[in-house]
């Protein structure tokens, strides 16, 4: 199975259910009551289908996608697929399987590998997502999951997941008692069985303290998230080029490849203006703030921006 395989069923699917979505939503997103655009209310009922899920098959403890998918004899296989996909949800013989891949996963209980069947579950879930193959008008999707693709049904199956394993009133609960930055997002990965980065875009996505998070790849960047109180206007644009960063910031020691102290990641001072080109030096909004930069391997870098 080849990655362009991947990539073209992938795409296929999307383009089904972009077609559903405009049909359902029409072009332009438009103001519903209490302020949300038609977009922002698609997400805010996919979170709620998510975390219902939870409540009603793990309340009150950690989500067990697992658990979850044996309730609904969903099947799973965990196995080495090679590098095409993280997870694929396929519809045969009018049952639904989950094919896990450990080549690009690790464990079978890794955190990746449970954000990757919550994800599933997600493809499960929502009705637009199941229905497109259940009548078979779509080959067996294939996911790369954790923020790593762009396409319509993955942004919206990985907004699933991340409300099924961090439920808001839990998560929120759980990180007022956790300091801002890597450390806390480590705390809170260990708790709710997720990834750092899949913890601090939830941190950042609840609004819990002044934070962004920064995602670079081999490519450079490759996305942020920016807690939506604290950064408006001209702190909305960061800087993207590496070059643009200071030579000796955490982010391009992290990027050039240098050996992090024993904590695993980097970490300094910066000011506004080192990040947000839209922040004149010295002007009184150039607050004073914290950098980290966290190597993720072949996964690339995470930048956490914090106010002190
Ligand atoms: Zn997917």
């Amino acid at each position: 199975m080849s990655g362009t395989l991947g990539t073209m069923r992938a795409r296929d699917f999307d383009r089904r259910l972009s077609r559903e979505f405009r049909k359902r939503f029409g072009r332009c997103a438009t103001r519903v009551p209490g302020g949300r655009t038609e977009e922002q209310e698609r997400r805010h009922e996919i979170a709620e289908l998510a975390e219902s899920v939870a409540e009603e098959h793990c309340p009150g403890e950690r989500t067990e996608p697992e658990c979850i998918a044996r309730a609904k004899r969903i099947t799973i296989s965990f196995g080495a697929y090679g590098e095409a996909f993280d997870g694929m949800l396929e519809w045969k013989q009018d049952r639904f399987h989950i094919f896990c891949n450990l080549d690009r996963l690790g464990q079978s209980t890794s955190p990746r590998a449970r954000f990757t069947l919550a994800h599933e579950l997600g493809h499960y879930y929502i009705d637009e997502h199941r229905r497109a193959l259940a009548s078979g008008r779509v080959a067996p999707h294939l996911s790369l999951c954790e923020y790593e693709c762009a396409l319509l049904a993955e942004q919206e199956a990985d907004h699933f997941a991340a409300h099924l394993l961090m439920p808001a009133a839990r998560f929120r609960a759980a990180a007022r008692t956790v300091p801002v930055g890597v450390e806390g997002a480590r705390r809170l990965a260990d708790r709710f069985g997720t990834s750092l980065t899949a913890s601090a875009i939830r941190y950042v996505a609840l609004d819990l303290a002044p934070c962004a998070v920064i995602k670079w790849d081999c490519h450079g960047y490759a996305w942020k998230h920016l807690s939506s109180s604290a950064f408006r206007g001209p702190f909305r644009k960061t800087f993207e080029a590496p070059k643009d960063l200071a030579e000796d910031s955490p982010t391009r020691r992290a990027i050039s490849r240098q050996q992090p102290p024993e904590t695993g990641y980097f970490q300094a001072g910066t000011v506004a203006s080192a990040w947000f080109p839209g922040i004149e030096r010295g002007e009184w909004q150039d607050a004073v703030l914290v950098e980290e930069a966290l190597p993720l391997g072949r996964h690339g870098v995470l930048t956490l921006l914090y106010r002190v």
